[in-house]
């Protein structure tokens, strides 16, 4: 049996997801939609990084051609003329590994040169580098030394063409992250020998589910918890999770009322007990400081990692569409107004300006979880100080309805989340995100990539149009439901 790289590294994450891989790849969750956009633009940075090796030759043959890979890099090790090879193929004993750039230092010695799309490097990248050295060094290649080769996320991009020395930092593993050889062998026999044996290892699911990437198994090994089980509670600690858990306590309801727990968690409680929504005696106060006009607002961003314009830096948010609606005085019509990038052109500008002329005047722009915005707004100030007045009135206006909710209402059905996808369907069940075509936000990103995809036909863009509007229109107008709602609870006693 021959595991590749990427399995070795899976089995350093979990035995037990080394082992589906191999012999039960069916038990994954198909890769999403993120997930494969994530792995494209992980072969963008790559093809990038090749540019910093001029005159590198790369080893095209794919993995249902290894035999020949691996001629092919053998052919191109033994021409001394060849300063950089891109995706070497070695295999020795039962590991097969494809270098991503492999620079020769002299005739016959080299660096290996591991490239990540990640602005610094993660402790997982040692188990990386550490396989690919055991396998070169065994296939009798000299390696002179191992670097990582990763996004520098303080390049600011000028708008014309990357300068890749700058655009890339090129680093030793850290100590901290280094890991020895002896490890790695130790490491593999280890997973040689579970891959052996006729039933995957007793692994409980854990952190390592999610860390340092999500398991594709992890909907098999955690299958869902009903929605009021005792994990739901906000911010609780593991420890205390288990010690319900170890008292036969599955459901929040069945937690003692001497239990230990904050004020919030003991909210949720009482919540679901009660079946009751709790309403906090600060509400009224907090929705009496808004003001007409008032605005609903959202924005919605990418954050590519090759920096796509003039300004922008590696994994810098990119806002592409916001959605407004406006009401002019209580109980007056609400209008709809929204802005969506139609192009592969710098949305910046027609983004800011369309959305000044939009909440022109507001008293309150209500938003859900102000950090979001506001950070997008200095961004944007940064790019464009021009707009300084116009950025510094929306900021000035913006009202956050995240913590009025957070301090003041509990619904039974938040499920222990006061996210904007919990609170509006609780609230205004006519407004579930059930069954939108596009229903969060890294999917609208991926959505509007295809949008203005200059291949994309025109039946396809004007239905990803409709969803996109669909959706970030959603979130305005359930936060404008949300306050009505708001306004008709009974109040509570004053504090
Ligand atoms: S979900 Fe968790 S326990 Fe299951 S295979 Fe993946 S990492 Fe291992």
């Amino acid at each position: 049996m021959r595991i590749s790289k990427s399995k070795f590294v899976a089995g350093v994450q979990c035995l037990k997801r080394l082992y589906f891989e191999v012999h039960q790849p069916e038990l994954a969750t198909g890769a999403t939609e993120a997930a494969e956009a994530v792995m494209e633009q992980g072969q963008q940075v790559g093809l990038e990084a090749r540019k910093a090796f001029a005159g590198g030759v790369l080893v095209a043959d794919d993995h249902e051609h290894l035999d020949d890979a691996i001629r092919a890099t053998r052919e191109l090790v033994g021409n001394a003329e060849v300063p950089a090879i891109f995706e070497a193929a070695f295999a020795y004993g039962s590991v097969l590994v494809r270098a991503d750039v492999l620079e020769r230092r002299s005739r016959s010695r080299y660096r290996l040169v591991e490239v990540k799309s990640s602005t610094a490097p993660k402790p997982h990248y040692a188990f990386d580098i550490g396989i690919q050295k055991l396998v070169l060094s065994g296939a009798g290649i000299h390696l002179e030394g191992t670097r990582l080769m990763h996004l520098n996320r303080n390049y600011v991009f000028d708008g014309q063409a990357y300068e890749v020395s700058r655009l890339f930092v090129t680093v030793e593993i850290p100590k901290e992250h280094a890991v020895g050889d002896a490890e790695i062998s130790k490491r593999l026999d280890e997973q040689l020998r579970i891959l052996g044996q006729p039933a995957p290892p007793d692994v409980k699911p854990g952190r390592q589910c999610e860390d340092p990437v999500l398991c594709e198994f992890y909907n098999h090994c955690n299958p869902g918890l009903p929605s009021d089980h005792v994990s739901v509670l906000p911010r609780i600690r593991s420890e205390k999770v288990d010690d319900l858990l170890a008292s036969g306590i599955l459901s929040v309801r069945q937690i003692p009322d001497d239990f230990p727990l904050s004020r919030t968690q003991r909210r949720v409680v009482d919540a679901m007990k009660s079946g009751k929504t709790w309403i906090g005696p600060d509400l009224a106060r907090a929705l009496a400081s808004l003001r007409y006009p008032i605005c609903f607002m959202d924005f919605e961003t990418v954050f590519p990692a090759l920096p796509r314009f003039a300004g922008l830096r590696p994994y810098d948010q990119l806002p592409f569409q916001w959605s407004v609606h406006r009401q002019e005085r209580s109980g007056g019509p609400i209008q709809r107004h929204d802005y969506l990038a139609e192009d592969i052109a710098d949305p910046r500008v027609p983004f800011l300006e369309s959305l000044c002329r939009a909440v022109k005047g507001a008293g309150s722009i209500v938003v859900y979880n102000e950090g979001f915005e506001s950070d997008r707004l200095d961004e944007l100030l940064q790019w464009l100080p021009e707009y300084r007045s116009e950025i510094t009135r929306i900021k000035a206006a913006m009202w956050d309805l995240l913590p009025v909710i957070r301090k003041n209402v509990y619904h039974p059905l938040f499920g222990g989340s006061y996210s904007l996808k919990s609170v509006l369907p609780a609230l205004v069940p006519e407004m579930s995100y059930d069954g939108l075509a596009v229903m969060e936000g890294a999917q609208a990103g991926i959505a509007w990539g295809r949008f203005i995809d200059p291949a994309t036909s025109a039946e396809e863009k004007a239905q990803l149009k409709q969803e996109l509007l669909e959706y970030c229109g959603q979130d305005t107008l359930g936060l404008a439901r949300i306050l009505e709602v708001l306004r008709k609870l009974p109040r509570a006693p004053a504090s």
